[in-house]
């Protein structure tokens, strides 16, 4: 029998590269699930039986789009607009929005794809999605940005709601972006529907702690994590990637539990600050002055600024947090972390390491939470901000913080469980991928083949 599972998997991989040819992120996420997944098909006939592999690896719907906006000189533009809902078993689909230039096919099939397995770790009623358009917010204007996200919502508004489709943010998406969303959202429909976007600002619906809620849910799985090994962030030398909303919530809890976080990034270049990085100046600006994190080196003098943000990975630390975008760090990146003796990685970003970096780390025994269980502490918080919205009533600060911590920690013990049932004793991406897979391939069964 077991020969008949392995080839099953090596089956239905054939077919999904057969028709996603070129897609690379996206084959690359399915096969890492792939390869994590053999130990399932022996032990349920059930899922072969049903087709689950099949199935799981094919959208429910991918929509694309034209976005038409006028530009500030008064000439029109045109970007390319995605959604791809991808799994409504265990709720409606939800993940969020990005607008990256390097938004294409591939990168969003891959993205709603992870989603499918992470949304189903939270143990929340959600589904998976995920959006975005090419379109690069950078060096655009206000109203620039205003005028494309009403347009791209306009199209995407015939798609999505608070029963059938709940975006939110990701890269270059925040509560700005979010406000115009819903803005147009709802002139278009006519009324007031909260509960179709999730991301907002605490004003007008949002949720207190999701801004946080991502970044502050990678150190708290670090944490489960490391103490598993007796250890903790205390006295801890903690490299950062990136300094979007991910870094900067990730950078300030371990800073809180007593580390010393010693670089960030932005797609430039990295700064090296030796006395700690102060996450206020970071704060400052990014999230209000748009600027870029050189500037950093102005407020502190002891700072370093160093061309090329990929160079991060060779700062010595004990602890590494990937938390900017997709193969971010390499096998090469790896080894240099392993050398300069890293003890844990928490992937923040979604599939920051390619899959030869996680082998280097795994064949190191340097300790690894993978994004799909790491990184889910946003989405978690989305799903509080939905049943908030459905009951028109707010959580404290406190309160959100409190479930967030016990979603991280219940995601940390389901994959641990997993791992050790199926025979990977401690191996936390074969964990996260196995735990996530179950839940989402049971409640398909149950729904019949379709
Ligand atoms: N974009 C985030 C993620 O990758 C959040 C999605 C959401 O809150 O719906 O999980």
């Amino acid at each position: 029998y077991k020969s008949k599972a392995n080839d099953y998997v090596h089956e239905v991989f054939q077919l999904v590269k057969d028709r996603n040819q070129g897609e690379k992120e996206f084959l690359q996420a399915t096969r890492e699930i792939f390869d994590s997944l053999r130990p399932v098909f022996l032990k349920h006939p059930e899922y072969i039986h049903n087709g689950i592999l099949e199935r799981i690896t094919e959208p429910d719907r991918v929509i694309t789009f034209r976005v038409a906006w006028e530009d500030d000189t008064g000439k029109v533009q045109v970007n390319r607009g995605f959604r791809v809902q991808f799994n409504n078993s265990l709720g409606p689909y939800k993940g969020g929005i990005r607008f990256h230039p390097t938004v294409n096919s591939s990168i969003m099939k891959f993205l709603a794809f992870e989603q499918t397995f992470k949304n189903a770790l939270t143990g929340q009623p959600i589904g998976a999605g995920k959006g975005g358009s090419d379109f690069n917010p950078k060096g655009k204007s206000e109203r620039e940005i205003m005028r494309f996200t009403q347009s791209f919502i306009t199209e995407l508004s015939k798609y999505i709601g608070p029963d059938m489709d709940v975006p939110a943010g990701d890269i270059g998406v925040g509560k700005r972006e979010i406000g115009y969303m819903f803005g147009q959202y709802n002139r278009l429909r006519g009324g007031y529907e909260a509960g179709v976007f999730t991301g907002k600002d605490p004003n007008h619906g949002g949720s207190l702690g999701r801004k946080e809620a991502t970044g502050y849910g990678t150190v708290y799985f670090v944490e489960e994590m490391l103490k598993t090994a007796n250890d903790s962030f205390e006295g801890k030398k903690v490299v950062v990637s990136g300094s979007g909303n991910v870094a900067i919530y990730a950078m300030e809890k371990a800073i809180e539990l007593g580390a010393l976080v010693l670089a960030c990034s932005d797609s430039n270049g990295y700064i090296y600050d030796p006395n700690g990085i102060d996450v206020e100046t970071i704060k400052q600006l990014k999230e209000f002055d748009s600027k870029r994190i050189k500037e950093y080196t102005k407020v502190h003098k002891n700072a370093v600024y160093h061309e090329g943000c990929m160079d991060i990975w060779s700062v010595a630390c004990d602890i590494a947090l990937p938390c900017a975008t997709q193969n971010e760090m390499a096998k090469d990146d790896a080894i240099i972390l392993i050398q300069n003796g890293v003890k844990a990685i928490g992937e923040g970003a979604n599939m920051p390491c390619t899959e030869d970096a996680i082998l280097a780390f795994q064949a190191s025994g340097v300790l690894f939470a993978p994004a799909k269980a790491a990184n889910a502490g946003g989405v978690a918080v989305s799903a509080m901000e939905m049943s908030q919205n459905s009951m028109r009533l707010s959580w404290t600060v406190e309160e959100v913080d409190e479930k967030l911590k016990q979603v991280m920690k219940n995601i940390y013990t389901s994959c641990y469980n997993a791992a050790e049932s199926y025979g990977h004793p401690g191996n936390l991406v074969i964990g996260a991928n196995i735990a996530g897979f179950l839940k989402v391939a049971d409640a398909m069964v149950a729904h019949g083949i379709h």
